[in-house]
């Protein structure tokens, strides 16, 4: 059975970084997997094909209409991954999210989630979840999210409404909040911080990913980390991240926070100490 995961976060988080680490690590285990990038922006796999994906399917369809097979919009990167770009509408025209249901479902018809997938992974942008960029989680496409966010302020704003979107679908569809993935700003206490809103949520901090270089040393190779540097400690964290969604079995439907009480613990973890010492001196 195939587990349908998304990734969900506010933009500029790291979650096409996360994504494409942790399945590299995933498909060094052995495990066959296939990455869908639901940002228009196409740049989700960019880092397992070693360039940009040359096609999207929204951008395939319009030029040629359904005739096209499977191999023109599904390529196959590092460790037999296979990468799909959904892409966009034309801008200024028509609703990215719903473009990006047009291309799963060509997807599934098609027949590129074949019987010997142990993943799909869907890449979603997600700073406000319009119905738009619900719609893989409404439509039921996927039924496993993690929620990728830092210590920063507007991250953890994000990943609450993220948290309400999956609530409100969870007893129709069946989908479930999977953890927290924090990707480190490097934020005092961040951690601590982390660990708490995943606790107020009813969820866990599934790993901490260490902010390092060596991330955008191998983006500017066109590598995941893994494939850059499989030796680094940097490698070892997204195996490790591998390893635990793996092994999860903690599935919740999350309780998003009040806004004052997000702000409350914002204070507690992030700012108490800062508005301190500037009080000192
Ligand atoms: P998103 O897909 O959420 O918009 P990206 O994965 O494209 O975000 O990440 C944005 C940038 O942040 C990337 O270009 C990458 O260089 C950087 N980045 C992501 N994760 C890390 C990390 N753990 N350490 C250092 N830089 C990171
Ligand atoms: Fe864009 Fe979301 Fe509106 Fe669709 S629903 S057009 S994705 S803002
Ligand atoms: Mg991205």
């Amino acid at each position: 059975k195939i587990r349908q995961i998304a990734i969900y976060g506010k933009g500029g988080i790291g979650k096409s970084t996360t994504t494409q680490n942790l399945t590299a690590g995933l498909a060094e285990q052995g495990k066959k997997v296939i990455v869908v990038g639901c940002d228009p922006k196409a740049d989700s796999t960019r880092l397992l094909l070693g360039g940009l994906a040359q096609k999207t399917v929204l951008d395939t369809l319009r030029e040629k209409g359904q005739d096209f097979d499977l191999n023109s919009i599904v390529k196959v990167g590092f460790k037999g991954i296979r990468c799909v770009e959904s892409g966009g509408p034309e801008p200024g025209v028509g609703c990215a999210g719903r473009g990006i249901i047009t291309s799963i479902g060509l997807l599934e018809r098609m027949g590129a989630y074949t019987e010997d997938l142990d993943y799909v992974f869907y890449d979603v942008l997600g700073d406000v979840v319009c119905g738009g960029f619900a719609m893989p989680i409404r439509e039921g496409k996927a039924k496993e999210i993690y929620i990728v966010a830092s210590g920063e302020m507007m991250s953890l704003y994000a990943a609450n409404n993220i948290s309400k979107g999956i609530q409100r679908y969870a007893l129709k569809g069946g989908v479930r909040l999977g953890g927290i993935i924090c990707n480190s700003r490097n934020v005092d206490r961040e951690i601590e911080l982390l660990r708490a809103f995943a606790k107020e949520l009813g969820t866990q901090l599934i790993h901490f990913i260490p902010r390092d270089n060596i991330v955008q040393h191998a983006e500017i190779r066109r590598k995941t980390v893994i494939e850059y540097k499989p030796e680094s400690k940097q490698a070892e964290e997204y195996r490790i991240l591998a390893k635990k969604i793996e092994e999860n079995k903690l599935f919740v439907v999350p309780k998003p926070m009040e806004p004052e009480d997000l702000e409350k613990i914002l204070v507690e973890y992030g700012l108490y100490d800062t508005v301190e010492s500037n009080y000192a001196i």
